[in-house]
């Protein structure tokens, strides 16, 4: 997934287990990757992406089920959350290879490749455990969703063991339950959207539900002063370009936040809090105000908040 993860467990019997549940764990990630990385030449996606059948084709039901997420949130976002942004994501050098990030791509190429972007380009028969491609030459980009999924799975896993008190973070999307060692709440701190150093903005408290955000100031680059997102509008092509700084998205499944977050950075401060309200999105935006920030919650989300941190 191109990441780190972090798994801690409170619980006092995880010692005993924890060779064990790091083994399971590992598992589980490398089963996961293998199905839905970009990076990995022989994933259940990446042989779905340099398929250029046409026809209907098997896909394991772990991957159905991330794909159809994906399908609902593209939905519910109209549009803006799209896995098949993927040609894009690459044109503009965020994808598995590596460009060289001081050349834009050419307009005309992003034109071109508009012709195959659209989440209503993929069919799925869901009964079938199949999806077909309209065009040969879709292919599918689950970054915005899979580091979710994959903490979700994770979470699921440190359940069945019995683990009450834990956090699994991969790639800072998250998800924590019950107490830490010290037996008060786990506390996560949302970043100032700032580059060159880490710092906190806000601090919430959280048992039981994921987060995950979405933000313009950890992968991008920059050609003449000007900030490309790795995030892309899949309507213009082109990397988001607005005053959001980072959307944090608070929902049980991660995979739901994750995906979700992406999809409010797409639709951006005015879009994206006016979606969230109207679709009771647990959300907290961080914009840009001149050199300062503004912050925008949604009321559901207030109750997080431990403390304010200047
Ligand atoms: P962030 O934390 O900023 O959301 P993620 O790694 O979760 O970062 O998701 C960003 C990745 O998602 C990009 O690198 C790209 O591969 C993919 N992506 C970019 N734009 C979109 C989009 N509009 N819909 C779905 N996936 C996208
Ligand atoms: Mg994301």
């Amino acid at each position: 997934m191109g990441t780190t993860f972090t798994i801690k467990i409170a619980d006092p019997q995880a010692s005993s287990k924890q060779q064990a549940v790091k083994t399971d764990v590992e598992q589980l990630l490398i089963h996961i990757n293998q199905l839905m990385s970009t990076y990995i030449d022989d994933s259940e996606l990446t042989l779905i992406n340099q398929s250029k059948s046409t026809d209907w084709l098997s896909v394991s039901e772990e991957l159905l089920n991330v794909l159809l997420e994906a399908k609902k949130i593209s939905q519910l976002s109209d549009g803006a959350f799209d896995i098949t942004v993927g040609p894009l994501v690459n044109l503009w050098g965020f994808g598995p290879n590596e460009v060289t990030k001081d050349m834009l791509p050419d307009e005309e190429v992003i034109t071109n490749t508009m012709a195959i972007i659209g989440y209503e380009k993929i069919d799925y028969q869901s009964s079938k455990k199949v999806i077909r491609k309209q065009h040969e030459d879709i292919y599918i980009d689950l970054s915005a969703i899979a580091k979710g999924y994959a903490v979700d799975e994770v979470a699921d896993l440190l359940d069945a063991y019995g683990f009450k008190n834990y956090m699994v973070d991969i790639g800072g999307e998250l998800k924590p339950k019950g107490k830490r060692s010290d037996e008060r709440g786990w506390r996560i701190g949302i970043e100032k959207p700032v580059v060159d150093r880490r710092s906190i903005q806000r601090v919430i408290e959280i048992d039981r539900i994921g987060m995950a955000t979405s933000g313009d100031y950890r992968n991008f680059y920059e050609v003449d002063g000007v900030r490309y997102s790795h995030t892309i509008n899949p309507r213009t092509g082109q990397p988001v370009a607005h005053k959001l700084a980072s959307v944090t998205v608070l929902h049980e499944s991660v995979m739901q936040a994750d995906a979700l977050a992406t999809a409010l950075n797409v639709l951006g401060p005015e879009d994206g809090v006016q979606l969230a309200r109207n679709q009771g999105i647990t959300a907290y935006f961080i914009v840009h105000d001149d050199e300062q920030y503004k912050e925008i919650s949604t009321h559901n989300f207030e109750q997080y908040f431990v403390e304010k941190v200047k």
